[in-house]
C-alpha cells in the first residue's frame, strides 16, 4: 500500500519500482473538486519476476488522501481497508476450503513524507498512530532530490526522533543472526539506518554517462533512481522483494492478524456472554450477578452454534455471523 499526501510522488515511485506505468488513466482533479475529496481506495496488480521467481502484487493507493480543507480522519478509510481484508481472511479461514485462501491482507504500507517540511506533519502522525498496529509501516522520505546530501541527513534524523517522541511502531526490521558474515551484518546495519527511506522516481529513462538509467534530468545534470549515492531506490525495493518480503507477511500475520482474530474473539465471546446473561436475567431467580466472565475458546463455538444461528453454515462449520470491528469498544 502506498499512502501520503497527492504530489509527493507515490505513482511514479510504485512505476519505477515495478517498471511498469499503472496510472497512465489517472484522472487528476482541480483545486475545486478537491476541496470536498474523500480517500479512495484503487488496487492495480503487478506481476513481477524476481530472480526467476514471479510474484503477483497487489498496489493498493490511497487517492485523495490529505487533500481535502478538513483532513479530520482521513486515515480511517484507509483502516477500514485494512480490517476489511482481515475480516475476510478470518472468514476464510474459517470456512471450508481453508487450503486455497487468496491472501489479501496489507504486508506493507509505503508511508510518503513530505520532504519540504520540518519533520513530520500532525496528519503524518496522526496517520502512523492510527494505523501502526494494523500494518507494517515503512516511512519514506519523498522527492530526495529536492534535498541537499546534509539536509537528506538531518531531516532523516528529525523524521525518526519524532517518530520515537509520538510512539509510533513503525515496521522493525528483524536483527541478523550473530554467525551472519560482516558484510551482511554491515549491509543489515546500513538499511536500518537509512530510515525513512529517501526516495527519488521518475518515470522517464535519460542518458548518463554512457548509459540509459531511470532518472531526472535537470540543466545542471542527471538524477539517478537506481544510483545508491544519489538516494534509498535500491535499498527499498531489495528490501521490499527480495530480503524482508517474507518477514513484513510473517509480521502481519504474527503480529497485525493475531491482533485482530484476538480482539475479534473477545469481542465476540463477550457478546456472546453477553447473550447468556440475558437469557439468565430473564428466568427468575437465576439472574447473574457477577462479572461477565470471559470464555474459552472452544466454548464460544457451541454458543454461536445455538445462539446466533447464521453462524452456522450449511456444513455445520461455524462462520463468524457479522463480523464486529474489534478496534471499536463495545457498547454495552
Ligand atoms: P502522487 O500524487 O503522490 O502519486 O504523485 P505523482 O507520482 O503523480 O507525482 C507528482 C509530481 O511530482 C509529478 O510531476 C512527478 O513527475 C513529480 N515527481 C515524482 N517523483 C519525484 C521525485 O522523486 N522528485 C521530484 N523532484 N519530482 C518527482
Amino acid at each position: 500500500m502506498v499512502a501520503g499526501e497527492s504530489g509527493l510522488g507515490k505513482s511514479t515511485l510504485v512505476n519505477s519500482l515495478f517498471l511498469t506505468d499503472l496510472y497512465r488513466d489517472r484522472k487528476l482533479l482541480g483545486a475545486e473538486e478537491r476541496i470536498m475529496q474523500t480517500v479512495e481506495i484503487t488496487k492495480h496488480a503487478v506481476d513481477i519476476e524476481e530472480k526467476g521467481v514471479r510474484l503477483r502484487l497487489t498496489i493498493v493507493d490511497t487517492p485523495g488522501f490529505g487533500d481535502a480543507v478538513n483532513n479530520t480522519e482521513c486515515w480511517k478509510p484507509v483502516a477500514e481497508y485494512i480490517d476489511q481484508q482481515f475480516e475476510q481472511y478470518f472468514r476464510d479461514e474459517s470456512g471450508l476450503n481453508r487450503k486455497n485462501i487468496q491472501d489479501n491482507r496489507v504486508h506493507c504500507c509505503l508511508y510518503f513524507i513530505s520532504p519540504f517540511g520540518h519533520g513530520l506533519r500532525p496528519l503524518d502522525v496522526e496517520f502512523m498512530k492510527a494505523l501502526h498496529q494494523r500494518v507494517n509501516i515503512v516511512p519514506i522520505l519523498a522527492k530526495a532530490d529536492t534535498l541537499t546530501p546534509p539536509e537528506v541527513d538531518r531531516k532523516k534524523r528529525k523524521i525518526r526522533e519524532e517518530i520515537e517522541h509520538f510512539g509510533i511502531k513503525i515496521y522493525q526490521f528483524p536483527d541478523c543472526d550473530s554467525d551472519e558474515d560482516e558484510d551482511f551484518k554491515l549491509q543489515d546495519q546500513a538499511l536500518k539506518e537509512s530510515i525513512p527511506f529517501a526516495v527519488i522516481g521518475s518515470n522517464t529513462v535519460v542518458e548518463a554517462r554512457g548509459r540509459r538509467v531511470r532518472g531526472r534530468l535537470y540543466p545542471w545534470g542527471i538524477v539517478e533512481v537506481e544510483n545508491p549515492g544519489h538516494c534509498d531506490f535500491v535499498k527499498l525495493r531489495t528490501m521490499l522483494v527480495r530480503t524482508h518480503m517474507q518477514d513484513l507477511k510473517d509480521v502481519t500475520r504474527e503480529t497485525h492478524y493475531e491482533n485482530y482474530r484476538a480482539q475479534c474473539i473477545q469481542s465476540m465471546t463477550r457478546l456472546v456472554v453477553k447473550e447468556r446473561n440475558r437469557k439468565y436475567d430473564q428466568k427468575p431467580g437465576q439472574s447473574w450477578q457477577g462479572e461477565i466472565p470471559s470464555l474459552a475458546l472452544g466454548e464460544t463455538k457451541p454458543y454461536f452454534c445455538s445462539s446466533i444461528g447464521p453462524g452456522l453454515n450449511l456444513s455445520g462449520c461455524w462462520s463468524p455471523p457479522s463480523l464486529i470491528n474489534p478496534f471499536l469498544p463495545l457498547a454495552n
